[in-house]
């Protein structure tokens, strides 16, 4: 696919190229190009088996501390197909499109909000007027031609929680302030893509919507700004490479009364993670009015009914999990030779614990071996590997993450003991085999 390129970013100063991401990606099973044998398609990816326990890990973080660990937040799991109705009212049927404009010279594209100056950022060329590119995808329900409604597959999570308001509302006994909180799928025919998956046609969110009382919403914006920018950072992502931006009035979506980026420090440059809009009462109004169902809330104690605000943190599981990959790769060298590993916090990394036999042809330990691996797993992502010498073993989990290899030896067989390395400084403990159990319990999950 030709993509063109986005000029977004600024400064560069993380040392990970994204080509190193996006390599190891590959050589271990985080991260593929879709259907990679016919050619791939652009921008769109699949998740290994590496990927697949890193994104999962990522949610299951994400969903703890929007549901588990409150109890004013209701889960959601809408459809990605919705009736289309929906994105008239949401405003994307009319204004979901990015303006682009063609280098007359070199003939690349440009993001008209991303570029500065009215020649081309690469060659200096005169640009082409800005035309409008719908973002939407758009496709069909029913099979008879004429019949068919056309409908879109769904470029954000959030409307899917918007519409299910009074159904929440009426089944859950919540009141305002409460939140729904949804990961799903959502898909934006983007045009401006490059950069490994920090742009794809096809991506999952992480979105809360949070109804507020008018007047209470800008102290509760204050809070999830704060809220999300700390979930990051209690996960590991370098303060230094975190921040927040607000939005310049001009910037501000249709809908938005405030709104605040987390960026991270790609390679690429500083670029969104997340955003944290106040998207006040504009979502519930519109749907009352083309629905002509009433979306408000009725309040016993003061016998007030009112449109309750929102305030939506929206992130991108693939932009978190490609910041935690970025975040986490290291290289260092160690008795001349470079060791990479990827010091991911112990709740993100996609295996918690590999146990190793130093001799594989010795029954024996391979036996013993295999019990240490049957008695840890089941809870967490446990491997056993005897495919090659102990040094390429140990660099084989640094570099998927793993924080700890288990090695069983010839002494294991006399003292039941094993030595357990960890990922970042390498050290070595001995353990009874019999209390690695609690050892790990306490390790992964008092992080
Ligand atoms: P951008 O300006 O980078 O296109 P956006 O402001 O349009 O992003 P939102 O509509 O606010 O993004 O979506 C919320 C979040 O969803 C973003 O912060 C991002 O993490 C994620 N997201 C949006 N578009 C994509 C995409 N094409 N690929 C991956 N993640 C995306």
């Amino acid at each position: 696919m030709n993509d063109v390129k986005d000029t977004s970013g600024g400064e560069v100063i993380t040392n990970v190229a994204l080509k190193d991401i996006a390599n190891l990606s590959k050589r271990r099973g985080f991260i593929f190009q879709n259907s990679e044998i016919y050619g791939g398609i652009g921008s769109v990816w699949d998740y290994g088996p590496l990927g697949i326990e890193l994104k999962n890990n990522v949610k299951a973080e994400w969903w703890k501390s929007m549901v588990y660990d409150r109890d004013d937040v209701e889960g959601l799991d809408a459809a990605i197909i919705m009736n289309p109705e929906t994105w008239k009212a949401s405003g994307h049927v009319s204004s979901f499109a990015d303006l682009l404009a063609d280098c007359l010279e070199c003939k690349k594209r440009f993001r008209t909000d991303k570029i500065q100056g009215e020649s081309c950022p690469e060659c200096g060329g005169k640009l082409t007027e800005p035309r409008s590119f719908d973002l939407m995808f758009k496709t069909r329900v029913g099979s008879v031609e004429g019949e068919a409604l056309d409908i879109y597959l769904r470029p954000e999570t959030a409307q899917g929680i918007f519409v299910n308001f009074s159904n929440i509302l009426n089944s859950s006994r919540q009141k305002p302030p409460f939140g729904v909180a949804q990961i799903g799928k959502s898909f934006r025919n983007e045009i401006t893509t490059g950069n490994f998956t920090f742009r794809s046609r096809e991506f999952e969110q992480m979105e809360l919507e949070f109804f507020v009382k008018p007047g209470e919403d800008e102290q509760w914006y204050e809070y999830w700004v704060e809220a999300r920018f700390n979930w990051y950072i209690g996960l590991g992502i370098k303060k230094e490479n975190l921040r927040l931006r607000e939005h310049a009035p001009d910037e501000l979506a249709h809908y938005a009364k405030k709104c605040h980026d987390v960026e991270f420090l790609f390679p690429m440059g500083w670029s969104e993670l997340e955003g944290i809009a106040n998207r006040t009462d504009y979502d519930l109004k519109q749907h009352s009015s083309l629905s002509g169902q009433e979306l408000n809330y009725f309040d016993d104690a003061t016998g007030e009914r009112y449109v309750p605000y929102v305030i939506e943190p929206s992130g991108g599981v693939d932009r978190a999990v490609l910041a935690f990959l970025i975040n986490a790769y290291r290289t260092e060298t160690v008795r001349d030779r470079k060791r990479t590993y990827l010091s991911f916090d112990n709740r993100l990394a996609p295996i918690k614990a590999a146990v190793l036999p130093l001799l594989k042809n010795k029954p024996e330990i391979v036996e013993m071996a295999h019990r240490i691996r049957d008695d840890i797993r089941g809870v967490y992502r446990v491997v056993y590997d005897d495919t090659a010498s102990i040094g390429r073993l140990y660099r084989r989990q640094d570099e998927i993450g793993t924080p700890y290899c288990i090695t069983v030896d010839v002494e294991s067989l006399e003292d039941g003991k094993v030595t357990v390395r960890e990922r970042d400084s390498m050290d070595q403990v001995r353990l009874e085999a019999s209390a690695l159990k609690n050892f790990l319990k306490d390790k992964l999950e008092n992080c």
